[in-house]
């Protein structure tokens, strides 16, 4: 059975085309400046080299034919034709309250994905034309959404409601909802398989830490705290994102700096996070050099980052009365040491010790935690894409 995999933004489309019968890659891909000038796909059959295809992509209907002719291709391709896709899974970012777990869409399902965009108004558009996209160029192939929010759905309602009047949150479904959800679940069934230890016995605190960055307290497979909230903007600071700030800060800027509300929301989206604070970029790896030869400010927002990790992390070791294990994952998770080192230095309260040679570690699978800790810490490499292929197998041969 191969599963064609689909995450589509405004002007792009990542795919990946997976052979469930042994979870193996067979090919992936990006659409990207969709509807834009210089539009172009660039394919990648593995284990050979990616291909650019310039090519005018005016929409997404356009950018998945052209999707389907790669595949199919008798250079680049993997498969003879069409036929051999036998499901699609779709990466939708918002489930609202309607959707705890992925589901086979209909028109039914599209239209309440549909209603759930003014809560992601950034995303959700997107990602309805991508499933309209597939259901126009394949009509009879069974199709998946599965959602960033749903994994969060368990967390108990005084974790979800803000401290704002009931009206709004009945009003609007103004409340916490949390993202990351199939990264979250994956690498936390990951660990448990790591552990040899049943899921539902274990409490694990799930650290993506990449671009977009949240926590996740899992306890007993279920999320029973995240930090993200209402949108993407909560909880950590990140690349260009603030996360928690003083609500306060907003009406104080928006007067003083004369902003309009598009003006503050950009500013807390794009121009905050370790960009912000550092001045320098928001990827990881120039924030580290730049600290590295001795820029105050870069190295401000390595000890920002790093500060607020822990903090979290000590807050849900409280939540759940515990932890079992700490797990890293996405980015910087997977693949910056030093990032992992500092959060975790000085938590031998907790029980979490690491082993700095294990540490070194990046985009493998390791315990990297010293033989006595407690505590076991772990980098597990998250891959959302085979997440969502292994729900939409799930649903189309159970059919729930
Ligand atoms: P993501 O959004 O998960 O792609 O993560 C992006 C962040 O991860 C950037 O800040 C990068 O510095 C960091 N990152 C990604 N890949 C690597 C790598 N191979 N080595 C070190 N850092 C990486």
């Amino acid at each position: 059975m191969k599963v064609l995999v689909i995450n589509t933004g405004s002007s792009s489309l990542k795919y990946q085309l997976i052979d469930m019968t042994n979870e193996n890659v067979l090919a992936k891909g990006v659409c990207e400046r969709i509807g834009l000038e210089q539009s172009f796909l660039k394919h990648s059959k593995i284990g050979e080299n990616a291909v650019v295809i310039e090519k005018d992509l005016y929409n997404h209907r356009l950018a998945i034919k052209e999707v389907i002719n790669a595949l199919t291709d008798d250079k680049i391709g993997v498969i003879k034709d069409m036929s051999e896709i036998s499901a699609v899974g779709h990466r939708v970012v918002h489930g609202g309250e309607k959707f705890y777990q992925s589901v086979i869409i209909d028109d039914e399902v599209k239209k309440a994905i549909e209603e759930c965009s003014e809560l992601a108004p950034l995303h959700n558009p997107s990602n309805i034309v991508g499933i309209e996209a597939c259901k126009q160029i394949m009509p009879d192939v069974p199709m998946v959404a599965v959602f960033d929010t749903a994994f969060h759905q368990t967390m108990p309602r005084h974790a979800y409601i803000y401290a704002l009047p009931y009206e709004i949150y009945e009003k609007y479904r103004l409340r916490r909802y949390g993202f990351h959800g199939t990264s979250h679940k994956y690498v936390s069934e990951r660990a448990a398989q790591m552990l040899n230890r049943p899921i539902e016995e274990l409490k694990i605190i799930t650290c993506h830490l990449g671009n977009g960055a949240s926590i996740c307290a899992v306890k007993y497979g279920k999320s029973v705290e995240t930090s993200m909230g209402f949108t993407p903007l909560q909880g950590l600071c990140m690349g260009t994102r603030s996360g928690t700030i003083d609500p306060a800060v907003i009406s104080f800027l928006m007067e003083k700096e004369k902003m309009t509300v598009k003006d503050i929301s950009d500013f807390l989206n794009k121009k905050s996070g370790v960009l912000g604070v550092s001045g320098v970029s928001s990827d990881f790896r120039d924030i580290q050099e730049a600290a590295e030869n001795g820029n105050d400010r870069a190295q401000l927002a390595l000890d920002i980052f790093c500060y607020r990790v822990k903090g979290f992390i000590g807050d849900y070791a409280a939540i759940m009365n515990g932890v079992d294990a700490v797990v890293f994952t996405a980015g910087i998770g997977e693949n910056n040491d030093y990032v992992r080192s500092k959060i975790l230095t000085d938590m031998d309260f907790f029980g979490i010790k690491i082993d700095e040679e294990k540490n070194k570690v990046r985009g493998e699978e390791m315990d990297i935690s010293t033989p006595d800790a407690k505590v076991r810490t772990l980098v597990i490499p998250t891959n959302e894409e085979l997440a969502i292929a292994r729900e939409t197998v799930r649903l189309i041969k159970n059919g729930n």
